[in-house]
């Protein structure tokens, strides 16, 4: 992901939205299951306008499921659908057709009423950079049309996408900016890779990934590094460099004289964990925030 949000990137990233909201019925916004919240627009109920929506949470193979089933609840108690989902796969993306229809049903069954033929009903999906849109778009289209990797800016006529007979989609979907003011949560969206590694620095990503799966992915941290042990004090960072510190030895990141390399050994910690080599991790639990 390569784009850095500044105030007039995000008044741009706006108005494109609002103009395609003039097009469409409904919004399906797309979050990250592992950080629901944080890879979620701050404004998003101000910009959507009171159109139906559903909640989509994506990259739910990399997502604990336990925890995704907790967000669900969140979501329901907030009077969002959120259905996890794993665009890449398809995994439950037929069910996104069903619910598109249940948020229009009422003007569906007011067009039928008036004896009009009801049209299909037409969505756009939002959500930030990296959070899968492309992926989902080319999922629910069934063959290769968007372009995906980070290409934000770009834009194209727009154009609908059939989703059978029943819904039409716009190819291009709403670019929404995440929230920024919070350290925490750039901290969030830098371990899943949702925002440029150059802005942050990878051990201070990588102390904050370790702190976490301490606290909530002990056994998984010390089966995949071999650690036998693991600090009982987490605000000591000694104690947390020394996990850093086995990640390396185990891994081969030395450098001459014996020492571990401590930013390769952060490096190896990030791409282990967005990779789902850690197992499935969610970096957000819901009582917890
Ligand atoms: P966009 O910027 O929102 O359009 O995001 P993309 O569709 O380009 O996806 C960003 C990255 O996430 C790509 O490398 C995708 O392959 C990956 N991705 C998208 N959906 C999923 C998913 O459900 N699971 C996993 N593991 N990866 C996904």
């Amino acid at each position: 992901m390569t784009i850095q949000w500044f105030p007039g990137h995000m008044t741009k990233a706006r108005r494109q939205i609002e103009d395609k909201l003039k097009l469409i019925d409904i919004v399906i916004e797309l979050l990250d299951a592992r950080v629901p919240l944080s890879s979620r627009n701050p404004m998003v109920d101000e910009i959507l306008k009171g159109k139906p929506r559903m909640v989509l949470l994506n990259k739910y193979d990399l997502a604990d499921s336990q925890l995704t089933a907790e967000w669900v609840r969140y979501f329901a108690e907030q009077g969002l659908k959120a259905l996890p989902i794993d665009a890449a796969t398809g995994t439950n993306v037929k069910e996104i057709l069903p619910r598109a229809k249940e948020l229009w049903a009422h003007k569906i069954e007011a067009q039928l009423r008036k004896g009009v033929n009801p049209r299909a009903v037409r969505a756009l999906i939002v959500g930030i950079p990296n959070v899968g849109k492309s992926t989902l778009i080319n999922q629910l289209a069934g063959k290769k049309i968007a372009a995906t990797g980070d290409r934000p800016g770009v834009t194209k006529g727009q154009q609908w996408i059939k989703v059978g007979t029943e819904m039409d989609l716009l190819d291009t979907p709403g670019i929404l900016w995440p929230k920024f003011e919070d350290q925490m949560v750039g901290l969030r969206l830098a371990a899943t890779g949702a925002i440029k590694e150059e802005l942050l620095h990878m051990d201070e990503i990588a102390f904050f990934v370790i702190k976490y799966m301490v606290k909530h992915y002990g056994a998984a941290l010390q089966e995949r590094f071999g650690i036998a042990e693991l600090p009982e004090d987490l605000d000591d960072p000694n104690e947390v460099v020394k996990v850093m510190e086995a990640v390396g030895r185990k891994r081969g990141a030395i450098v001459s004289g014996g020492k571990v390399d401590l930013d390769k050994a952060s490096l190896i910690i990030i791409r282990d964990l967005r990779a789902g080599k850690l197992g499935r991790i969610t970096l957000e639990v819901p009582g917890e925030l």
